[in-house]
């Protein structure tokens, strides 16, 4: 099946279409139509949820990159089912419940994503900027084109650019004056005796570690064939991201690669984690950092005030950026997807969809502020400025 999206060229002077389709054919109301920007975990949600409740959606990605190597996410039970509105076992065992690789739930719902008829996934598309008038919202790539809908959902991050638009007054997330450096091995590869939980937070020095047991290849959560995954907390590197262009004044522009952390940098982690940080988690990371298999996501968080403007609105971290010390940002852009999806399903005929997107952000935005309120008290402990 051809799926379709409209895509046609603005006027240059006022950055609007030059006509809206008409795609009724004047016989039946037109399919509402929405434009996400951001194909990663909260816009493939969104994405889903979104055609449940039958809207035809168009996603923008600007990359074919995955990565966050070694970020762990809580997958909730039914999420899947919920997103979809489908309750089989084949969909339960794409996204199994409990913690899971970033990249093993990313790759999950864009499978589902990519077979959903009603789902069109763009990319490489990268977005300028989002506008709205009276009759429709849409959003414009860098190379011109526009991409048209009744709706614009951002969810292109916490550097999102439709954020300047739904919140020109505040439109980017602060860093919060700490890195994450993350790691990822089988634990086969690993010598040490496990340890005896899933998931180990410890303290020590000014660091924090959070280190963790993921399933395998093909899911397994058997001893010896799961994977273990660290993120160690460090306050300590903002000269390095502000000489390496990952920080900029105090915005966050994007992750340290391994290329671009110096010797010096992985031979201080390497003596740091001999003297502090106990096995397996030690040898995992001294493995990471020896193979140069680490990255460094300086931390970023963003308060919102606002949700949505009109037909635009805002979902995961272009939302609300909070301190992955919640653990809780995969959560809270899994249920702005659901009730973003549910306020649209709920609107009364003769209501606009501006109606609809105002009870969305009735329902989301105090637990939003509440979670990055929570990072932030984390934050301000061990990153005090
Ligand atoms: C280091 C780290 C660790 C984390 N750990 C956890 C955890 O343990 N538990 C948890 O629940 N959450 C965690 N999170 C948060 C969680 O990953 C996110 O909240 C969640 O994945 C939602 O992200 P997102 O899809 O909104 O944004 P992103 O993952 O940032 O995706 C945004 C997407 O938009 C695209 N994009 C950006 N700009 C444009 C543009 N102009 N045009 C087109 N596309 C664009 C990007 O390429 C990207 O694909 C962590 C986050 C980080 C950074």
């Amino acid at each position: 099946m051809t799926k379709p999206a409209i895509h046609f060229a603005t006027n240059e002077a006022t950055n609007r279409p030059h006509s809206w389709p008409n795609l009724s054919g004047g016989h039946e109301p037109a399919r509402r139509r929405a434009v996400v920007v951001g194909g990663s975990l909260a816009g493939l949600m969104s994405a889903l949820a979104l055609s449940r409740v039958g809207l035809q959606v168009t996603v923008l990605e600007r990359s074919d990159r995955k990565s966050r190597t070694g970020a762990a996410l809580e997958v909730s039970e039914g999420l899947l089912e919920r997103l979809t509105g489908r309750h089989t076992k084949a969909v339960a065992n794409i996204l199994p419940t409990g913690a899971q690789a970033w990249a093993d739930v990313h790759a999950g719902l864009r499978s589902v994503a990519q077979a959903d008829p009603n789902i069109c996934i763009r990319s490489p598309v990268r977005v300028a900027c989002a506008d709205q008038d009276e009759r429709g919202a849409w959003a414009v790539a860098e190379n011109g084109e526009v991409v048209t809908g009744d709706i614009v959902v951002g969810a292109d991050g916490h550097a999102s650019v439709v954020r300047q638009h739904v919140a020109p007054e505040s439109p980017d997330a602060k860093f919060a004056g700490y890195l994450i450096w993350l790691g990822l091995v089988d634990e086969h590869l690993i010598r040490s005796r496990p340890w005896p939980s899933n998931l180990a937070i410890l303290y020590e020095r000014d660091y924090c570690l959070n280190a963790y047991y993921l399933p395998g290849p093909g899911g397994t959560v058997a001893a010896g064939k799961r994977r273990i995954g660290w993120g160690w907390y460090d306050a300590r590197q903002t000269d390095l991201l502000r000489a390496s262009g990952c920080l900029v004044g105090n915005v966050v522009q994007r992750t340290l690669r391994p290329d671009k952390i110096p010797r010096s940098t992985f031979e201080d982690l390497a003596a740091e984690a001999r003297d502090i940080w106990p096995d397996p988690w030690r040898e995992a990371i001294l493995h990471c950092i020896e193979r140069r298999e680490v990255i460094g996501t300086p931390v970023a968080e963003y308060m919102p005030k606002r949700l949505i403007r009109g037909r635009v609105c805002l979902v995961g971290d272009a939302a609300h950026v909070p301190s992955p010390m919640t653990g809780r940002g995969f959560a809270a852009s899994a249920l702005d997807a659901l009730a973003l999806a549910e306020a649209l399903e709920r609107n009364l005929p003769g209501h606009g969809v501006a109606d609809a997107l105002c009870r969305y952000e009735t329902k989301r935005l105090e637990a939003a502020r509440d979670l990055v309120l929570s990072g932030q008290s984390f934050s301000r402990s061990f990153a005090p400025r």
